[in-house]
């Protein structure tokens, strides 16, 4: 579903991203872990070109985003993302958050995205809080509110970067749980995450990120049960 070769990234002398290679097969979760400046959320945002890298392609549905005579709008619009910070309209109720970009982007009709906006908002377990405005929510329900506003636009691939790090330790799980769901439905996610324990059990594959370069990937009882590369050790050694 997604295949990425070779991909390159600096911002003026820092190169961040050194030469990145692989793929996410559809309905596979990849977790993407390493240290902090690895170049974990730089990779991300390259999979969706909100960063444009100088070298490399990223091809999403065998489509080539990179290439510039590319429609980025239609190819933006397969791919879901979810970031640290929520980044729902204040102004707008949950129900509305999860509406506006299917009635704007997609052109859907308001009873149309309303019919899907409350479907997605019951998967993550907010059927109760269509209306309420994001300032009353906590963190972790927030968090959901935004995965369910990413899958009203029909995602085939979901992005996730550190989703539950901005969160307090109790709300965590919520939105794990969120996510573990997802996961069995058989939705496409390529996941940075600190949760090595989520990463561990929902993971097809784990990637190990450092220095712009992947060190290791593989089963996460490979590269997390088992690391062959001293970098891995290492950082494993640190964060578990
Ligand atoms: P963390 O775990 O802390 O989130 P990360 O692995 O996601 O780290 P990135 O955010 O990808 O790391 O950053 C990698 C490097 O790229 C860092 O040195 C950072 O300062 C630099 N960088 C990232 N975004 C920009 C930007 N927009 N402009 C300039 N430098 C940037
Ligand atoms: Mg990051």
């Amino acid at each position: 579903l997604v295949e990425i070769k070779n991909l390159h990234k600096s911002f003026g002398s820092n190169h961040v991203l050194r030469g990145i290679d692989f793929t996410v097969e559809q309905g596979e979760v990849v977790c993407v872990i390493g240290p902090s400046g690895s170049g974990k959320s730089t990779l991300l945002r390259c999979v969706n070109l909100l960063e444009i890298p100088q070298e490399g392609q990223v091809i999403v549905r065998g489509e080539e985003i990179t290439d510039p005579d590319c429609h980025l709008d239609a190819a933006r619009q397969g791919i879901g993302m979810v970031f640290q910070q929520f980044n729902l309209f204040p102004h707008l109720s949950v129900l509305a958050n999860c509406m506006v970009a299917q009635t704007t982007v997609l052109r859907r009709k308001a009873s149309e995205a309303e019919q899907i906006a409350r479907a997605n908002l019951s998967r993550v377990g907010l059927d109760d809080k269509v209306t309420a405005y994001p300032a009353q929510l906590s963190g972790g329900q927030q968090q959901r509110v935004a995965i369910a506003r990413a899958l009203s636009m029909d995602p085939a691939l979901m992005l996730f970067d550190e989703p539950t790090s901005a969160l307090d330790p109790e709300l965590v799980g919520d939105v794990l749980t969120v996510m573990r769901k997802l996961a069995l439905d058989g939705m496409t996610m390529l996941v940075v995450t600190h949760e090595m324990a989520f990463a561990r059990e929902v993971a097809d594959r784990v990637v190990f990120m450092d220095g712009g370069v992947i060190v290791e990937q593989g089963p996460p009882a490979e590269v997390i049960g088992n690391p062959q590369q001293q970098r891995t050790q290492d950082f494993l050694r640190r964060v578990l």
